[in-house]
């Protein structure tokens, strides 16, 4: 094999793997045994997670506390903006702001890994097939080949098609994360103008911040019912919003880095108060419809539809040793893992040296699932590198 360990994706979760191996006094040691990193982006300039045009949904502490402040990514630390936040720790700060911090602290793994013969991270290098061999997994894309002992997915999740709402329209359909990074204001702004409704179809957290991004970007153009929001169920509210919250019941899990509780059922932060304001009636030209998902009744009026319902995992094509495809373990929208060994699963069976972690390969325990800023400072990156180094 031509190095210990292969990390698919470059997102906030590949660098919590990074940041974890700083905490625990390990990245020399995972920089020698070998590491490749495989993103798909142009260029670290075209790198854009977490830009969305939103607040965070929990507090800067959160992205900061998993960083040793001694470490790798002190000098990331020392700037003043992160000086300000160190020093108020619970604000809440727009996640534009928290991407370009990310950025930064991917310019440092960059530079680490220049530094090291036996380390890279490749932009341009998206993956479209991976092998599972005897003894590990070769990964392919239009650059090329490379094998490694260990292979982690940390590529993300893509919003849910809508293939299954049958006839509807992709030329009417906005996607979640398009409005967020704000891809799409001109269609938004000439369907209001033209006294179209825009309907959000979910009840995520996405939606909701969709709901709250339109309320605050286009106010001047809202009128009574402009917006319609179609729910399955009344969306859950995240009682734990406060750094340091109680647990909820019995079988939640505190992170005792962070004192989150480890649980992550409902909205939170904005996208909860724009619920609370929706029900209490603050908030005329937003209809809310409980138990009513069927978006044909609207686009038959001309609406605009804006996709939020929910993400699934990003994976590339899983092959075994003789070619045969592999469907790995799912289980709401999640990717299953081993409760031993932490890997992942097919057929209940872990496949060896195989790990995931980020948005649609969140740790489960329980009830509760470790998602967003958890892959800093929770348990998934800590398991991984336990396991392969
Ligand atoms: C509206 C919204 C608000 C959110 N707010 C927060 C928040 O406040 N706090 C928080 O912590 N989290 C938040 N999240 C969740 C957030 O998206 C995740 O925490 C974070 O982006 C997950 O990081 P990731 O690395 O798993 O995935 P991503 O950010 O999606 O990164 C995946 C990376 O892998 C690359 N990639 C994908 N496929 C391939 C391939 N085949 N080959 C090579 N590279 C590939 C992508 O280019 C990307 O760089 C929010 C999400 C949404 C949608």
């Amino acid at each position: 094999m031509d190095t210990l360990l292969q990390i698919i994706g470059f997102g906030p979760a590949a660098l919590g793997l990074f940041i974890t191996a700083d905490r625990n006094g390990r990245l020399r040691q995972m920089l020698d045994c070998g590491v490749q990193v495989h993103e798909r982006s142009g260029s670290l300039e075209q790198w854009d997670c977490l830009s969305y045009e939103i607040e965070a949904n929990s507090p800067i502490a959160d992205f900061l506390a998993g960083i040793r402040r001694d470490g790798a990514f002190a000098q990331c630390l020392q700037q003043p903006q992160v000086q300000r936040w160190l020093q108020a720790p619970d604000q809440v700060v727009p996640l534009v702001q928290v991407s370009a911090f990310l950025r930064q602290l991917a310019q440092v793994i960059i530079e680490l890994c220049l530094a090291h013969p036996n380390a890279a991270v490749h932009f341009a290098h998206g993956v479209e097939a991976i092998r599972c061999e005897a003894g590990g997994f070769t990964v392919s894309g239009s650059w090329g080949s490379c094998s490694s002992r260990y292979l982690v997915l940390a590529c993300g999740a893509r919003v849910r098609d809508l293939q299954h709402q049958q006839g509807v329209s992709t030329a009417s359909t906005l996607c979640s994360d398009r409005v967020l990074r704000g891809q799409v204001d001109p269609a938004l702004l000439q369907a209001l103008e033209q006294g179209k409704a825009v309907v959000v179809l979910g009840g995520s957290h996405s939606a909701f911040s969709v709901v709250g991004y339109l309320l605050e970007r286009f106010a001047g153009w809202l009128g009574p019912g402009s917006i319609q929001v179609l729910c399955r169920r009344r969306p859950a509210l995240w009682a734990a919003s406060t750094r340091v919250a109680a647990p909820l019941r019995a079988q939640d899990r505190v992170d005792e880095d962070s004192g989150e509780v480890n649980r992550f059922c409902g909205l939170r932060g904005a996208a909860q108060d724009t619920l609370l304001q929706i029900e209490a009636g603050a908030r005329a030209s937003v209809v809310l419809h409980i138990g009513a998902t069927d978006p044909q009744p609207w686009l038959a009026r001309g609406a605009l539809l804006i996709n939020a319902t929910g993400y699934r995992p990003r994976v590339p094509g899983l092959l075994d040793g003789q070619g045969r495809q592999l469907s790995l373990d799912q289980l709401d929208g999640n990717l299953c893992k081993h409760p031993q060994t932490h890997e992942l699963t097919v057929g209940g069976a872990a496949v060896p040296g195989l790990f995931g972690t980020g948005l649609g390969f969140s740790d489960r325990r329980g009830e509760t699932l470790e998602v967003g800023v958890n892959f800093f400072h929770g348990r998934c990156a800590g398991n991984i590198l336990h396991a392969v180094l």
